[in-house]
């Protein structure tokens, strides 16, 4: 097809938070966003839930707007795409499509019992084996478990084939179908803890251990092709929809991260650290997680995964914690206003440590202070922390892939801070790129649903579109690198083993 300036992708974003809708045009500009927020439900402690019909009216709600207030018809969209907060577990009955129970949210922890229950049982190599991952409450394997365990009849009905499970993917390409298609992409799928990453398909033995029955589950299609069809009732015309991917693939496609080694950070709440690795799924050696990046045209593109706890909440923290600011942005001055960090490390443990030291019992710590010591050495070493656990996450993954990284594409509410981002290309002695579409969640769920339909060529074309807004070069001695990582070891080893176990 020949794109016109008149056209439209539509991106529909259901994020945890809130639900968007981004209108993308043929140069990948954005050309409007309709945003609203959907209500959180915590009904006991560690529990997560949201209600699966106001994310489908949200979302719907959002894509209306987006359309009215830029004054763009539905017959001006080529195609739409889905990107979802992840794991998160919805089951609904196929005849009326009422949800059974609300919307499992992947922060919940309910099910941290099964996962134990499975690990001590001896099972999770296997899992790990087949989809990538670890066993745990994340997953939405254990989350339907439990819908099918609590559920009166739950288990017998969906044995007869009159339920659905699916993550937000499924639900909303249900809904916006009419409930003419059930189907989820394999980025979603391997995150359920069911899917075999290598075969591409659903698991028999691991459905088995966690007594799910089959007939519950969508079928995979491709994360860029031909999906399902939005019926001309919702938007006004019918609308193809051929781009579906869990939002962090989807922000590295976003990235244009379509090359072997090539990785991006999200720096939000937590950092979300994701490389390509190819055509081959990579087992990690550092519990690093092995997932599905995309499948498009019968390609399947993997990628490694890990995750910091404490990023931007680190800035959080020092605002509402120690009330050090009174906003996130005031950190980069504070930090600026002295030339280091005067010997002071944070290790941001404050709910353990992930990859690469995996200690749940490490806690939060402030190392090598003197009375020189000040707020703005603290803000300074707060920044330095985030840059930290990144690099370790990113070197990492260069060890399990074998491959050294050429540069790191960031977004994210702390990518706007420079000194974070000047410091991160410093510590890791390659380039940080910050693109001009910094919304690259969206941007990749639209990316999948244009190329699906000609809209844009192929991905040289992406690659070729994607343009830095600034380009951090690593400008620090080799030297001093490794003096600062030998001291962020000394303070992170003192950080471990802290908390007692309950
Ligand atoms: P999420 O999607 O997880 O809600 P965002 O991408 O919106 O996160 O980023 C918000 C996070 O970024 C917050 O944790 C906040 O503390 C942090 N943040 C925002 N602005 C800055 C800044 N200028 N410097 C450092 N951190 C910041």
């Amino acid at each position: 097809m020949e794109a016109r300036s008149d056209q439209f992708v539509l991106a529909l974003d259901q994020g945890t938070t809130s639900a968007r809708a981004i209108l993308f045009g043929r140069h990948g500009n954005i050309h409007g966003i309709a945003q609203q927020e959907i209500t959180q439900h915590y009904p006991q402690p560690g529990w997560v839930e949201h209600d699966t019909d106001e994310i489908w009216q949200v979302q719907l709600a959002v894509a209306r707007a987006v359309l009215r207030d830029n004054g763009v018809s539905a017959t001006q969209i080529v195609a739409a795409g889905i990107t979802n907060q992840r794991e998160t577990t919805v089951l609904w009955d196929r005849s009326t499509g009422e949800p059974l129970h609300r919307a499992i949210v992947w922060q919940d922890r309910r099910t941290a019992g099964i996962c134990d229950e499975l690990t001590a049982a001896g099972h999770a190599e296997l899992f790990r084996e087949r989809t990538g991952l670890v066993v745990d409450a994340y997953f939405s394997g254990t989350k339907l478990k439990w819908l099918l365990d609590h559920i009166p009849d739950a288990r017998a009905r969906a044995e007869r084939g009159e339920l659905a499970f699916g993550t937000i993917d499924s639900w909303l390409a249900w809904k916006l179908s009419g409930g003419q298609a059930h189907v989820t992409d394999p980025s979603n799928a391997s995150r359920t803890l069911l899917f075999d990453i290598h075969r591409r398909c659903w698991d028999d033995e691991l459905l088995a251990l966690l007594d799910i029955p089959p007939a519950l589950l969508p079928r995979i299609v491709d994360s860029s092709g031909e999906i399902a069809t939005i019926a001309a009732e919702w938007l006004g015309a019918e609308i193809p929809l051929s781009g579906m991917a869990g939002d962090q693939q989807a922000a590295t496609f976003g990235q244009a991260c379509l090359e072997h080694g090539m990785a991006k950070s999200t720096y939000g709440t937590g950092c979300f650290l994701l490389m390509n690795t190819g055509q081959a799924p990579m087992a990690s050696s550092h519990r690093l997680l092995t997932t599905v990046g995309w499948q498009r045209q019968g390609h399947t593109t993997y990628l490694l995964e890990g995750s910091v706890f404490m990023g931007g909440a680190t800035v959080q923290w020092l605002r509402d914690g120690l009330g050090l600011i009174s906003s996130a942005d005031q950190i980069e001055a504070l930090a600026a206003s002295v030339p280091d960090n005067g010997g002071v490390y944070l290790v941001p443990a404050h709910t353990g440590l992930g990859a690469p030291y995996w200690d749940p019992f490490a806690r939060g710590a402030l190392f090598g202070l003197t009375r020189g010591t000040t707020r703005a050495h603290i803000a300074r070493a707060a920044l330095e922390a985030i840059a930290f656990q990144s690099a370790e996450v990113l070197q990492a993954m260069e060890n399990d892939a074998g491959q050294r990284l050429s540069e790191l594409r960031v977004d994210g509410g702390a990518a706007k801070n420079d000194l974070l981002m000047q410091f991160q290309a410093d510590l890791l002695g390659v380039p940080v790129v910050r693109p001009k579409i910094t919304e690259t969640t969206a941007l990749g769920a639209a990316y999948l649903a244009g190329l699906a339909v000609g809209f844009w060529r192929d991905e040289a074309e992406l690659t070729a579109m994607w343009q830095a807004e600034h380009c951090f070069e690593p400008a620090m001695a080799e030297s001093r690198r490794t003096e600062l990582f030998a001291d962020w070891h000394r303070a992170v080893e003192r950080s471990l083993h802290w908390a007692k176990a309950e």
